[in-house]
């Protein structure tokens, strides 16, 4: 049977994001959560016209549509997964610079209340989903999603994303959603890769 559908490796080691994100944390969450996602849309899509897609087209071709909902969630996750992995860095948080820091400044209101935005976004989610900063029409804007909602399945270019899946702070944080969000916030955002996405 075929398995195109792959998961990408963790960019850095599974305790690299400690303590913000333990490597108990990651060994479920990406070992697990994110491994099954992979898992389940190779069965899914056996057989049928998505399994030779780019993931991306799977997502884009699959959103919207009732019947096509587990391979849309499926896919979406596996993305927001990848995506959120490279969000983060053992050597991110803080205040960005360059030119990501410069359109926070235009957009958001500057860094204080982009941090205060961003942090509500996620906490406010209401179950699992996901917050994220994008780019649109050359403007950033802050999003949350529900359970596998994803920017791209419209015209958004998302720059970060923090999961809030309970499964993404449950280990380390129990109910403590805030505290997680505040803590990858300070210490693993990546900013350096934010720029890179903007082309900068
Ligand atoms: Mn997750």
């Amino acid at each position: 049977m075929p398995a195109p559908f792959i998961l990408p490796p963790l960019p850095y080691a599974d305790d690299a994001l400690a303590p913000v994100i333990s490597a108990n944390t990651m060994g479920f969450h990406y070992g697990k959560h994110h491994k099954t996602y992979v898992d389940n849309l190779n069965k899914l899509s056996d057989g049928t016209e998505f399994a030779a897609l780019p993931l991306v087209d799977v997502i884009k071709k699959a959103a919207g549509q009732p019947d096509k909902a587990g391979i849309f969630n499926n896919a979406a996750q596996i993305w927001n997964h990848t995506f959120f992995w490279e969000s983060l860095s053992p050597k991110g948080g803080g205040k960005p610079t360059g030119k990501i820091a410069a359109l926070i400044d235009r957009d958001l209101g500057g860094y204080d209340k982009f941090k205060a935005d961003f942090a509500n976004a996620a906490v406010t989610q209401f179950g699992s989903g996901w917050a994220w900063l994008v780019a649109e029409n050359g403007k950033l804007s802050l999003r949350k999603t529900g359970n596998a909602e994803t920017p791209i399945s419209g015209s958004a270019a998302p720059l970060l994303t923090i999961d809030v899946w309970e499964h993404a702070y449950y280990l380390d944080y129990q109910n403590r959603r805030a505290d997680f969000v505040a803590a990858v916030i300070d210490k693993l955002l990546n900013w350096e890769r934010a720029n890179e996405r903007l082309g900068a």
